[in-house]
């Protein structure tokens, strides 16, 4: 039985281990189109920083990897074609531009992913980069410790942009964070939560929001920004203003909605027969909406290519993919926050009926000095009639981020307000309170007073 994988990122290397772990007459071989195995764009801010061993460190898997598990693996190569009628691909050697046609029993794509350009004048101009991938990576590593480069505009102020001003900020750069939403991470979080990190953003940079992109100004480099608002000055752009699927490739063959992205059916499987489609190239089934959307993460890939490897040679499958949660964690500066879930804007965006709460509170008992006693701050997203939580946050100084874990298995049993007030945790004033912080923001959202 011959697999193909096309894509050698999150949902590549985990359908390619699981398949060579699970079965023995199968054999595997992934396609990928970058010259690099696999670099793992989720712990860029943290080679930017210098927090890594090595640049070639940041990754899923080096070929060797798969190889030694009896798989193949294929850098510079490029899946071009789909062939449903010969169960074929048509590779591309990206070294040499010679093609040729391969067979499958069994075809998966994960191929995912691509920043988008904003299509706008001037956007071909030098030094205006995008986040995503390794070369990308070694280009904004290079720049923070460009003397030449003193002022970075990040546009989008999503997670990645977050993370891309937070480098930038902290390599001494004059950084503004702009956006066409009126607050950074706007779509994230709750208002609550938006205004106890607003003033950390402006801290550390100039914000730009509610601004629409008019195009780049410069003559071979960038040198402003121009906007419905006012030009900004910037040496270095980095956009990070949403994505594309690469699934222009696919057209024709595979169905695609109209963004792009890959139909696919609750088995993860396209209207091809034998090819299924997993990661960012799809939009998942979201447990709490009840229905499929964006959850853009390397957890959601990895799940999907979980259940589909297990699934794979079955008839028909006995389950669907169950969905996902959608649950992230990221450091603003001194704060760290974790969400699960959907939150007001995503719910809105959904119509999907919800109510909010928020719970402030001092982390362990009051005889705790300040000093080893952070505030933490909850944020619940609930529905008002049954009271079932879709989605919640947690935010801190100190690191509370696991209990955003908490939040992602309450959400997925789909837990209401009342089972998360009860729920029995653990007690220990080095760490909590009398009840533990989830089981204080659910009873304050129920309105029980404390
Ligand atoms: P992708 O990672 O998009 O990779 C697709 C691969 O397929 C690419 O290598 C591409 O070259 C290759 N390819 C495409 N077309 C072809 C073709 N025709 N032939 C051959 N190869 C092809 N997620 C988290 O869960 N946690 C995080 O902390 C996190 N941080 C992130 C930080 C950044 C800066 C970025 C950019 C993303 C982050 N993510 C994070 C998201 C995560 O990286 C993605 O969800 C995940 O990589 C998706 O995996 P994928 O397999 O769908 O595809």
């Amino acid at each position: 039985r011959k697999v193909i994988i096309v894509g050698a990122s999150h949902g590549g290397h985990e359908s390619a281990i699981e398949l060579l772990d699970k079965y023995d007459d199968v054999d595997v071989t992934i396609y990928e189109a970058g010259d690099f195995i696999s670099f793992m764009s989720c712990g860029m801010q943290l080679f930017l920083e210098n927090k890594v061993t090595a640049e070639d460190d940041v990754r899923n898997f080096a070929p060797e990897d798969i190889e030694k598990k009896g798989g193949h693996v294929y850098a510079n190569h490029e899946v071009t074609a789909v062939h449903p009628d010969k169960k074929t691909v048509t590779v591309k050697d990206l070294t040499n531009d010679s093609e040729e046609e391969v067979s499958y029993d069994k075809l998966i794509l994960s191929s995912g992913v691509t920043p988008k350009v904003l299509p706008v004048p001037g956007s071909d101009l030098k030094n205006i980069y995008l986040m995503r991938g390794r070369d990308w990576a070694s280009k904004l590593k290079a720049a923070t410790t460009d003397p030449a480069i003193k002022n970075v505009a990040i546009i989008g102020a999503g997670y990645i942009g977050t993370e891309a001003s937070e480098v930038f900020a902290k390599a001494g750069k004059h950084v503004t964070l702009m956006d066409m939403i009126d607050r950074p991470l706007g779509t994230y979080l709750n208002p609550e939560l938006l205004d106890i990190l607003e003033p950390t953003f402006k801290d550390h940079m100039d914000l730009k929001m509610g601004v629409k992109i008019e195009g780049f100004n410069g003559t071979d480099k960038v040198e402003s920004v121009e906007t419905d608002n006012g030009d900004v000055s910037a040496d270095l752009v980095v956009v990070s203003a949403g994505v594309s699927p690469n699934t222009d490739w696919l057209k024709g063959t595979v169905d695609l909605d109209q963004r792009g992205w890959i139909k696919t059916d609750p088995y993860l499987r396209t209207n091809v027969k034998d090819v299924y489609a997993i990661g960012d190239a799809i939009l998942p089934y979201s447990i709490p909406a009840g229905k499929p959307m964006p959850i853009a993460l390397a957890t959601t890939a990895r799940r999907e290519a979980q259940y589909l490897v297990d699934h794979l040679f079955e008839a028909k499958p006995d389950q669907v993919f169950k969905g996902v949660i959608g649950a992230s964690a990221l450091s603003v500066f001194d704060y760290h926050f974790a969400t699960a879930g959907l939150n007001q804007f995503s719910a809105e965006k959904n119509d999907i009926p919800y109510g909010t709460s928020f719970y402030e509170d001092s982390m362990r008992p009051a005889y705790i000095p300040e000093k080893d006693n952070p505030k933490v701050y909850v944020s619940l997203t609930f529905n008002p009639y049954n009271h079932q939580i879709l989605g919640g946050a947690v935010l801190s100084k100190y690191d509370v981020t696991a209990q955003g874990n908490v939040l992602a298995l309450a959400i997925s049993h789909k837990m209401t307000l009342e089972d998360l007030a009860e729920q029995d945790f653990f007690f220990q004033p080095g760490f909590d309170r009398q009840w533990s912080l989830l089981n204080l923001a659910a009873q304050h959202a129920l309105g029980l007073a404390r």
